[in-house]
């Protein structure tokens, strides 16, 4: 999957609007209101970082996902929503980090390729 890294929102702010949409974006108050017990009765993974702080584990987004998807992983993986907001992360991957990790490592290659022909 490519992801585009300029349109790949932080994790942190991921989490901002998803609950911002969760709450109908209604407003930031009932974001910071929210009691994050669902229907079914469990937590939710991303109450702790609704307002914003703290680092939040990719994992978290693996966490909300395979909940989503009564915890069956290829469900997950094979998800469809490309328009839920978390669908970047729902792997429990940066895409962003992943995307700079190879851009590097093509980086750092062609550089060794060039100082062993210089030699
Ligand atoms: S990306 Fe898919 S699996 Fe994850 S929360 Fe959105 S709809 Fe559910």
């Amino acid at each position: 999957m490519q992801v585009q890294i300029n349109k790949l929102k932080t994790p942190n702010r991921t989490i901002r609007n998803f609950c911002f949409e969760c709450v109908c974006k209604s407003s930031w108050d009932d974001v910071e209101e929210c009691g994050g017990i669902e229907l079914d009765g469990i937590m939710c993974a991303f109450h702790k970082y609704r307002m914003g702080k703290g680092r939040v584990p990719v994992k978290t987004f693996r966490k909300f996902c395979l909940h989503c998807m009564g915890y069956n992983r290829e469900l997950v993986r094979d998800c469809t929503t490309k328009d839920c907001l978390i669908y970047p992360y729902r792997m429990g991957k940066n895409e962003s980090y992943s995307s700079l990790s190879a851009q590097n490592f093509t980086k750092n290659k062609t550089t060794l390729l060039d100082q062993k022909i210089n030699l």
